[in-house]
This record gives C-alpha cells, structure tokens and sequence, in this order.
C-alpha cells in the first residue's frame, strides 16, 4: 500500500427509522449488533475501524474515512440507502451486504459502490483489499458456504450500552423451507456450525456472572448431531443459554433432556398457526408433526424449558376467530412470551413471488415507501381488510401481554421452577406489556433526512 496512514473503515448499523422530532431511539430490546462485529472482525488488524449505531447515537459524516459498510435488511434498508446517500455526498464510497442485499440485489446495487452476495467471510477481507489498491469491483459473490472459522469483533461495542445478554453464534441457515422465510432463500436452505472449540473459546472470553448467553442461530437444531456435540460440551460450564429452533426437537426427548442438562432455559419456537390448511399454504405442516404443538409443549415442560412461540397471521385461513383461539392457546398452555405478528412478503421469499403473483402486494416496495409504517400490512389479506388484520395483532398482543396473563402464564410450573426465571418472567412480561404498541406507526428511514437517495456511480 502506498499510502502511509492506516486505511480507515466505518461500520454503520442502520436503525428501522424515526419519526420527524423524535430525541431518543426506543431503547427497549436492543441488543449488541453481531453481524457488525463479524465486519469488524473479517477486517484486517491494520485497518483503523470506527463502529456507529445508528439506534444509539448520531452518526458523524464529516469524520474522515476510506470506506462505509452497511449491513442491509428489509426493514432498514430506507435508512441505509439515507446513510449512504450521506457519505456518497461527501465522496466516501459504501459497501451494502446482508440480507437485503442478497435477496433485492438489484435495488441495493443503486445506492451502493459495491455490493456483496451471500455471507461476509472470504469476500469482505478482499473488498478491503481491492479498496486499499483502489481496485474495488461493482459486485462480489460468495461462491459457496464459507467455514465458520471467525470469532466477531466485540472491542466495537465499547462506550455502547446494550441489553444484558451475551449474543453467541453457533450454527447459520435452517435445512427447511417454510415460504415466508428469508432465512431459506439466503441460504437456500442449508445449514453450516463453527466448530465447538471456537464457540466455547468464545463463551469462555465474553462470559459474565449472571449473564445468560443466547445462541442467534436461525434454527440451533438444524443440524441435530452437530447441536448435540456443542450441548454436550456445554455441560460442564453451567451456563444458562437460550436459542430458536424449529418444533421437531420438542418430540426428541433425548436431546430435550440434553439441552436442560447443558443449561438451557428454554427456546423460541415457530409455531406460527394452530392450523392445518395456514401450515400447508407456509409449507410448515411439519408443525403438527408427533400430536402437534400442545404435545410439544408438554414435551417441553417434562423437560423444564420454557417456550418463547411466534405465531403469524394473514394467511387465507385466518379470521379473527382462529387469531382468538390461538392467543387462548398460548395463554392456556403458559408460554414464556409470545409474538403475534401479521406476515410479511419479504422480497426474495415464496411468498412474496406468490402475492406478487397474484396481484395483493399494496406497495411496489413496501419498504421504500413513503406512505408504509411498521405495522401496516403491505398486502390484501383474503379473509380481512389489512387494518382489521393489524387490529387483530394488536388486540392479540394486547390480550396476551395484559396482567392478568402475565400473572396465569406466571404461575406454570415450567415458568416458576426458579426464582431466576419467574424474576425474568415477571420482568420480561412488564416490559412487553409497556412496550406492546410503542412501534407501531414507526416510518421506515428518519423522517427528517431531507434530499434524494444518491444513486452510487459506477466505476465498473
Ligand atoms: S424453520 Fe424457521 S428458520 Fe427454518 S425455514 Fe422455517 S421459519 Fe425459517
């Protein structure tokens, strides 16, 4: 390199947007950025690296840098192309990767220098390279899944307060294909795990007293051998550890019995809908495999784990009724917490090509649009108007995180066999219940950035 100072690279993650004249990002859930801290780590250790979080602080365009990478989803990417279209001004280039990137490839390339397909490792070390020679290419593509060798770059996050919980990665992709899922059709659904020694390294150096560790992975037992290898060395370390994984490991009693034993606490499972006809047109059917998600449940419970379950509404099915028996389910059955969201057709995903098909997407690009705000419902749902069926999750949030919910979903043995979890419960319950419609109406993008999104020039 012929230039004498370190070259120079900022990290920029995204918030989903503001409203014009809000102070302060909501703080509530926001946890430490994994993916930036992967960038951070890809990044060579002669490269000065500056990390800002856009859900926490402002961002200070005017301070000199090389290069700007952004990790892009669906839900930010307005905020993302404003960010980019700021430094773009100021003659700083911008390389976009993440999911968003890879499913809308087309949209992305407009407001980014450099676009990367696919997963970060093995490319993003020859975008700083190639930048670095002032050799830098339009489009890079990972030509297959990379080996999960890398530990993420957490020195970034110092100064920046986030939720008390420890962020560790295991396994990546899910091997199923439920039609609404980004996660498939990023990794086309397959699967891959870093070895254990590298993650247990990890825990060993992030771990603080009384810090639960939660393993992001899109789906721990995907790989069912693999999990059973990193739970089995996770025994002796008494850690209390929580993940996501799909149902079909609450009807294997032997790992079930596994995962209590290596600390887990309990899990967050897709459920999705309690019903037949939804599943099938998600592709999930799965979900009513063994006796379904109350015999899962029951599972769980023998084995003491507790159930974070998402549930999603708007299929053909739905009406209001089977929303209402299906929030009586997760309060009867005690769930630890629970989601209630409308579908989303996230672009790239079968489900968005279905609704496209079928002429009931309400937006051309519900996350660029002006008009669209968190909460709304981007498409015609066939049994409801779109404001009934986002009244319908609001009323089942509600529902599900009113007192007296909390207090019965409280009292399940599997929610109170510690004082440490019925604390947590009753603390994670409250902060649900306060924060139920503090989202809603958000915009996409800050509504106070003025100007045009500046499309990126081309070198190449
Ligand atoms: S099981 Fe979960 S992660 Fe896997 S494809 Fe279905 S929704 Fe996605």
């Amino acid at each position: 390199m012929s230039n004498r100072r370190p070259f120079r690279l900022t990290i920029v993650h995204p918030c989903v947007g503001r409203p014009r004249g809000m102070k302060r990002y909501i703080r509530t859930w926001q946890m430490e950025c994994l993916p930036a801290a992967m960038i951070a780590a890809l990044t060579p250790a002669d490269v000065e690296k500056k990390f800002y979080d856009d859900r926490l602080e402002s961002i200070p365009y005017d301070e000199p840098t090389d290069l700007v990478a952004i990790s892009v989803e669906t839900y930010t990417a307005k905020r993302a192309y404003q960010i980019a279209s700021e430094y773009r001004r100021r003659g700083v280039p911008v390389v976009m990767g993440g999911f968003h990137a890879t499913l809308c490839p087309d949209e992305v390339q407009t407001y980014a220098d450099t676009l990367v397909i696919g997963e970060a490792e093995g490319v993003f070390e020859q975008v700083i390279d190639d930048y670095r020679h002032g050799t830098p290419k339009s489009t890079y593509h990972s030509q297959s899944r990379p080996v999960l060798k890398t530990t993420p770059d957490r020195s970034i996050f110092q100064g920046k307060r986030y939720l008390p919980i420890r962020l560790v990665e295991f396994a990546r992709g899910c091997r199923f294909r439920c039609d609404f899922c980004a996660i498939q059709s990023f990794f086309n659904a397959t699967h891959s795990h870093r070895p254990v020694d590298r993650v247990l390294e990890e825990i060993a150096r992030v771990r603080r007293p009384g810090q639960m560790v939660f393993f992001i992975d899109d789906n721990l037992t995907s790989g069912l051998n693999e999990a059973r290898e990193l739970m089995e060395a996770l025994i002796p370390l008494k850690l209390r550890w929580v993940s996501q994984t799909a149902i079909n490991v609450a009807h294997d009693e032997d790992t079930l019995d596994l995962m209590r034993r290596s600390g887990c606490q309990g899990v967050l499972i897709g459920f999705e809908s309690l019903h037949a006809e939804s599943l099938k047109q998600m592709n999930k059917s799965f979900n009513l495999m063994a006796g379904g998600p109350a015999k899962a449940l029951a599972n769980m419970a023998k084995h003491k784990l507790s159930v974070y379950g998402t549930f999603i509404f708007g299929y053909d099915h739905d009406t209001p009724q089977s929303i209402a028996e299906t929030v009586d389910f997760a309060i009867d059955q005690g769930l630890f917490i629970a989601a209630f969201n409308h579908i989303t057709p996230f672009p790239g995903t079968p489900l968005y090509e279905r609704m496209k098909g079928e002429n009931r997407l309400l937006y051309d690009a519900w996350w660029l649009d002006d008009r669209y705000r968190y909460n709304m419902i981007p498409f015609q749902p066939r049994s409801m108007s779109p404001e009934e069926l986002s009244r319908e999750c609001l009323g089942a949030r509600r529902r599900f995180y009113s007192w007296s919910s909390i207090a019965r979903r409280g009292f399940a043995r599997v929610n109170r066999r510690t004082p440490y979890l019925l604390w947590n419960h009753l603390v994670i319950n409250a902060m649900h219940h306060w924060d139920v419609d503090s989202r809603s109406g958000l915009p996409l993008g800050d509504e106070s950035w003025t100007g045009d999104l500046l499309p990126a020039r081309r070198s190449n």
